[in-house]
C-alpha cells in the first residue's frame, strides 16, 4: 500500500512538476508578446494635441462660440447661459477682445472659458510662422490683459492649420488645438430652426459644438437648442473640463478583445473541415443542373 501510494504520489509530483514547468515555459512566450502588444495601442494615440470631440463617460458636451466678443450679441448669450446655469467656451478674436474687454471679463467671471481664435481671423494654414506667431501672441496678450490669465486652448479660423503648425503652436504657446464635431453651419444663416435641428441631430456625449456669437439668427436659435439638449439629458461644460473628462474610447478595446473571443470557433472550424469534402462530393450533383439551364453562360 505504502509503496504504491508513494509511487503514485511520486508520479503525481512528476506530472505536476512537468505541467508547471511546461506552463512556465509557454507562459513566458505569450506574456512578453502581450506586454508588447498592449502598450502598442496606447502609444498609437500618443500625446494628443488636437481634439474634435472626446470620449466621456457621461452626457457631457462643450458648447463653443467663435469670433466674438460682439457688443450686443455676446451679452445676450451670457444672459441665456446664466439662466440655464450652463458653462461655455468662447474662442475670441483678439481684435474684438481689445475692443470689448469688459464682455470677456464678464464671461470669465461667470465661469466660461476664454480661448484664442487668433487676432484678426486669418487663414493660418496659408501663413508663415512669423505672422502666425504675431496672431497668437497679440491675442494671448489681449486675453491676459482682460481676464488676468492666459488661454490654454486655441481654435484656428476656418479650422485651417497644418500639422506642422499645430505642433509648433503647441510647443511655443502650450495650446491644445480645438476643432469641433458638430457644425450647424450657422455662419451661413440658415435660420434658427435649422441651426437648432442640426445641433440636436449631431450632438452626442463628448461633442464639441461650434456656433458663432456674432450672427443674430444663431442667438435666436440658442434658447430652443439649449432647452432641447437639456431635455435629452446633456450637461454643458467648458472645453477644458471636457478634455479633463476624456477617457480612452472603448471601441478599440472591444475590437481588440473580439478576435480573442472569436478565435475558438475559428480553431474549431478546421476540425469540421475534414468532413466538408464529404459534403462537397454530393454538392456537384445539385450544382450540375444549375449550369445546364444557362447555355454557354
Ligand atoms: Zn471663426
Amino acid at each position: 500500500m505504502l509503496v504504491s501510494r508513494s509511487f503514485f504520489s511520486c508520479v503525481l509530483f512528476l506530472c505536476i512538476a512537468h505541467a508547471a514547468f511546461s506552463q512556465g515555459g509557454t507562459s513566458l512566450g505569450p506574456e512578453p508578446s502581450r506586454a508588447v502588444s498592449q502598450p502598442a495601442t496606447p502609444v498609437a494615440s500618443g500625446p494628443q494635441i488636437t481634439f474634435n470631440s472626446v470620449h466621456v463617460e457621461g452626457p457631457f458636451v462643450a458648447m463653443t462660440f467663435d469670433d466674438g466678443p460682439h457688443a450686443t450679441l455676446t451679452p445676450k448669450i451670457l444672459d441665456l447661459l446664466a439662466a440655464h446655469k450652463m458653462k461655455a467656451t468662447f474662442f475670441v478674436v483678439g481684435e474684438n477682445v481689445a475692443e470689448y474687454p469688459d464682455i470677456v471679463k464678464r464671461a470669465a467671471r461667470e465661469g466660461h472659458e476664454i480661448a484664442s481664435h487668433s487676432w484678426s481671423h486669418p487663414n493660418l494654414g496659408k501663413m508663415g510662422d512669423d505672422g502666425v506667431r504675431r496672431e497668437m501672441q497679440k491675442t494671448d496678450d489681449a486675453i491676459t490683459a482682460a481676464i488676468g490669465t492666459r488661454p490654454t486652448l486655441m481654435r484656428p479660423p476656418y479650422g485651417s492649420i497644418t500639422a506642422r503648425q499645430k505642433a509648433w503652436i503647441h510647443e511655443t504657446f502650450g495650446y491644445r488645438i480645438i476643432i469641433w464635431d458638430v457644425d450647424p453651419l450657422d455662419w451661413k444663416r440658415p435660420g434658427p430652426n435649422a441651426v437648432t435641428s442640426r445641433i440636436l441631430n449631431e450632438t452626442k456625449p463628448g461633442s464639441i459644438i461650434l456656433a458663432h456669437d456674432i450672427h443674430p439668427p444663431t442667438i435666436e436659435a440658442m434658447p430652443a437648442t439649449f432647452d432641447q439638449l437639456e431635455t435629452k439629458g446633456f450637461k454643458f461644460v467648458t472645453v477644458s473640463e471636457l478634455l479633463a473628462m476624456a477617457r480612452p474610447a472603448p471601441p478599440k478595446l472591444r475590437a481588440a478583445a473580439t478576435p480573442t473571443i472569436a478565435r475558438p470557433p475559428v480553431t474549431a472550424a478546421p476540425i469540421t473541415r475534414p468532413a466538408a469534402p464529404a459534403l462537397r462530393t454530393p454538392a456537384p450533383s445539385p450544382a450540375l443542373p444549375a449550369p445546364s439551364p444557362t447555355p454557354n453562360g
